[in-house]
Parts: structure tokens; sequence; C-alpha cells
């Protein structure tokens, strides 16, 4: 039987910084990963001559050393920071409703809302004031909410105590008019899956301020690059990381975390664990049944899982702009209508009335790809249960099925990609399911309704000795989940001193 104090299920995110965080103390860590690459969805894979971005389109609250962003001093902090390039992108992004409009936003406050006004002048009050009101907002959520400011008032915070249960819609509605125009500042939505009408407008609001205050971010050798570096961080504090080995079972006695049991069989004692696999695939897969504790339960029953993705990994044997690709980011949109977006994503089919979001980093990373080359990633939302439902015999060909359907919707907006296509891989909510684990494929953890939004989403294991960490006890994404782990290392530390 080997000792570890703490043992970390999952090197994704929020897995590893929790791990290099308690690896920084000195604390023998043994972190667990079941496939043999770190990262979970911070992960990458190659093709021919490509190696593809499995997930970061765009890395939030990073900024630049002038105006350092949260995410940047996490990563300072466990060392990492000097270990990695990062590429600011030059758009929020390129929004394109096909025969409707076509406009790119550049991330600066001043300049967005400027071209806000250009094409909506109607609107132009509006746009000032819901800007104004975004960073408003969150300077208060900020204050209340992440520096827990001991003397909290309506008084001192009255936004925050305005706006914290709205949603997106209410907000939008009260400013803004013009459909069009509510559809342009809200592509976001995609980035957590709930559509306005349902989507938590203090998570909104933390998205346009991470993006627009501290620029999205591309990383030199893609979102592997940084899974690498923290990994690499973990071994040179003295940590122990297993590939290839996942958890097959928790092991709790009295209500207190004793150690794990892999899937080879091996038992590990330690009194500590974070597990940053989903907190479905912990509390159902991973404990017995009778050790799960009640109020767990009836938290699970409330929650929703989140949709998955059907993505395509394209490398082009051309340059971007031969294609039309002028911008890193684009959002593809059909229509105003997003409740209507939000329903097709519930169904296998991708037609015109989809919505995309395609990436390439090439614009601002020439080196991205082989020279002369292209990677783009067309990615859009679906929930896993109609691909559950697929017959193993069939599932190929509708995979292939569904992909040219995507293409031919793309071509729309870049013609001619198809035919530069040198390399492509197709995932499903499947392939998410397979390489992630988690349940339904899901890519976004919990759906975020107001009460599950970030400031209220519980993370009380309830038994002695449990922690977790990642998209599923909080936001999803790369700045939630890599700041989840170094928080809910701390509070392990913080729990062993008392
Ligand atoms: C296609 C796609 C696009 C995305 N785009 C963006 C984006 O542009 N910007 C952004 O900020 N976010 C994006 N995200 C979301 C972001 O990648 C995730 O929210 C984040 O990476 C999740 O981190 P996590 O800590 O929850 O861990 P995960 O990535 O979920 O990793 C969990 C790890 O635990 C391991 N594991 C699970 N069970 C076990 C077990 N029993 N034993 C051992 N190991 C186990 C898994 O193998 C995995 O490695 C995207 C995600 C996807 C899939």
């Amino acid at each position: 039987m080997n000792n570890y104090d703490i043992i970390v299920i999952g090197a994704g995110n929020g897995g590893l910084t929790a791990a290099a965080t308690l690896t920084q103390k000195g604390l023998r860590v043994l972190l667990l990963e079941r496939h043999n690459i770190p990262g979970g969805c911070a992960t990458s894979f190659c093709r021919g001559r490509f190696e593809f971005e499995v997930a970061l389109h765009q890395l939030s609250g990073l900024g630049t050393p002038e105006n350092p962003g949260p995410l940047r001093m996490t990563l300072d902090k466990i060392n990492v920071l000097n270990k990695l390039e990062f590429v600011p992108m030059t758009d929020l992004y390129r929004f394109v409703m096909p025969d409707k409009i076509d406009i790119t936003l550049k991330p600066d406050r001043a300049e967005i809302i400027e071209e806000l006004q250009r094409h909506f002048p109607h609107e132009k009050e509006g746009i000032q004031q819901y800007m104004d009101l975004v960073y408003n907002f969150f300077t208060q959520v900020i204050g209340v909410f992440y520096l827990n400011d001991p003397e909290t008032s309506r008084k001192k915070y009255p936004l925050y105590y305005q706006y914290a249960l709205k949603t997106t819609q209410e907000v939008m509605d009260q400013f803004i008019k013009d459909p069009m125009l509510q559809a342009v500042l809200s592509p976001f939505w995609t980035y957590v899956g709930l559509p306005p009408s349902k989507m938590a407008f203090v998570d909104m609001a933390a998205m346009l301020f991470a993006y627009i205050e501290f620029i999205p971010f591309h990383l030199k050798g893609g979102s592997q690059a940084l899974s690498n570096a923290i990994a690499d961080t973990i071994i040179e504090n003295g940590g122990t990381i297993r590939f290839n080995c996942g958890v097959k079972k928790i092991i709790i006695e009295n209500s207190s975390v004793k150690g794990v049991i892999t899937d080879k069989g091996e038992t590990i004692s330690a009194e500590n664990i974070i597990s940053n696999a989903s907190k479905l695939t912990t509390y159902v897969d991973l404990i017995d049944k009778n050790n799960v504790p009640e109020p767990i339960i009836k938290e699970l029953k409330q929650c929703s899982i989140s949709p998955s993705a059907f993505t395509l990994y394209m490398g082009l044997d051309c340059e971007p702009n031969q294609v039309g690709i002028t911008e890193s980011s684009n959002f593809l949109v059909p229509g105003i209508d997003n409740d209507y977006i939000y329903e097709r994503m519930k169904e296998i089919d991708i037609d015109g009335r989809n919505a995309m979001m395609l990436s390439c980093y090439n614009l601002i990373d020439p080196g991205f790809s082989p020279p002369g080359t292209s990677q783009v990633a067309l990615v859009t939302l679906k929930y896993g249960d109609p691909w559950l439902s697929v017959p193993p015999g069939q599932y190929v060909d509708e995979k292939y099925r569904v992909a040219d359907a995507m293409l031919k919707v793309v071509e729309k907006t870049f013609p001619g990609l198809r035919k530069h296509i040198e390399e492509i891989e197709i995932a499903t909510p499947i392939t998410h399911l397979r390489y992630l684990g988690t349940p339904r494929g899901s890519i976004y953890g919990f759906e975020n309704h107001i009460k599950d939004s970030s400031l209220f989403i519980p993370n009380e294991s309830h038994i002695k000795g449990l922690y977790l960490a990642g998209g599923s006890v909080g936001l999803c994404g790369f700045q939630p989940t890599l700041d989840s782990g170094v928080i809910t290392a701390k509070k392990l530390i913080r729990d062993k001193a008392a």
C-alpha cells in the first residue's frame, strides 16, 4: 500500500492546478489520469502533418503584463507563466448572419462601442449604457463575490443587488430594443450553452468583462502546451503523475476518505482526495451508493447536464484568407431567435438553422500549422442524448452525414473551404464521452441556470477528505477551471491546518 497526503483524480485543468498548488506546499501528491496525456479537454491530437487543438478557442482573463488578469496571476503563482508563450487575439469576434449582417468587434471597449454605434445608430445610448453596466456591475460582483467584502450591502453594491438574479435577456431588453443588436452582443452564450433567456446575466457579464478587459489569447503550442507545462511543474515540485491509470473506486469508511482503487485493481491510501472527474461521475460511479451523502443526492437531482459538441477539426492546404477566413474567432449565427437555436441543439441534424463557431489561430500565429496551410476548428453545440441512441453499426455513417451537412452550411460564408481540406477529424458527443468520461459527453459540466450560476454553485462534498475541482463545481471554461483547482487546493490546505 502506497501512502500519499492527497490523491488527485483526473489531469484536466482543475486537477492539474490543484496538484501544482499542493506540491508547491511540499505535500505528497499522486495525480491519476485515465488518458495517456494531461489536459482533459485541454489537449491536442495529431493527424497527418497537423497537431489539432481540441478545445481552446479563446483564453479569457489572462491580460497583459501591464494589465494582468486573474489568470495571469494564477499561472504565475504556480510557476508556469514563464514556460508559456501567449499570443493576443486581434479580434473579439466576427459575427456573421448570412445575408443579414457581417460585423467584426475588436477586443477594446471603446472600439466595440464605436463599431456597434456605427452599425446601430438608433441604439447609440443603449449600447453605451449596456456596456457601462456590464463593467460597473461586474466590478461590484468582484467586490462582493471574489474579494468577499465583509461589508456587503445594497447601498454599497446597488448594481449587484439589482442584476445578480436577472437573465441576460432581461438585462439586454432593458437597454437594447433591436433584436439584431441583441444577437450581435450575445454569441458568447454558446460558451456556456444556455441562450440569453436562460443564461444568468452575471455569467454573461463575467465573460464579456474577462474577454474585453483582458483580451482573448491564444497559446503557442495550443492548450496542450499549457497542460504539459503544469504537469512538468508538478513533477519538478516532487509530485507523481500516473497516466493510463483511471480510478475505479473512492474508498470511504465512516464518512471519511481512505484512498482509491485504480482500474488495475491497485489500492492506494490517502486521507484526502481531489476529484477532477465530473461531480456526477464522482458520486455515481466512484463512490458506493450507501456512502453518498443525502445533501449531494438532493443537489444532483436538481442539476441538468450541459450540452456536448459536434466538431470538425480541419487541416487546410491553403492560407486562411484563401477561403475568406479573416479573423481568428467567427460566430456563424442563423438568425435572431436564440431560443430556437438552443432547441436545435437537441437534434442530431445540422443545417442552416444551427449556430457554429469557427476558429483559426493561423491569423495570429502563422506557425500554428505547416507553412502554406491552416488549421480550422468548426464547432456546434449538441446535447449528447440523441447521439447515445444511434445504433453502433450506424454511428460512422451518421457522423459523416452530419459532417457533410455542416460543411455545406459553412461554405456559404467561406466558399471553397471543402476542396482545401487535407485532413479532417470529426468529434461527436460520443467522442467527448469516450475521451473525457463526462456524462453524455457534456463539455460544460452542468447547465448554469440562474440558481446554478457562478454565484451559487455549491462545492461542499459532505465527505471528510473529499474535494472537487473543475467544470462541474463552477463555471466551465479554461479560466474558471484553472482557478477552481487552485481554490480547492487552498481550501484543503486550510482544512488540514485547522
Ligand atoms: C470542443 C470544446 C471547446 C471549448 N472551447 C473553450 C474555449 O474556447 N474557451 C474556454 O475557456 N473553454 C472552452 N472549453 C471548455 C474547457 O475546455 C473546459 O471547461 C475545461 O477544460 C474543463 O476542465 P476540467 O478541470 O473540468 O477538466 P476536464 O477537461 O473535464 O478533465 C477531467 C479529466 O479527468 C479525467 N478523469 C475522469 N474520470 C477519471 C477517473 N475515474 N480516473 C482518472 N481520471 C479521470 C479525464 O480523463 C480528464 O482528463 C471547450 C471545451 C470543448 C470540449
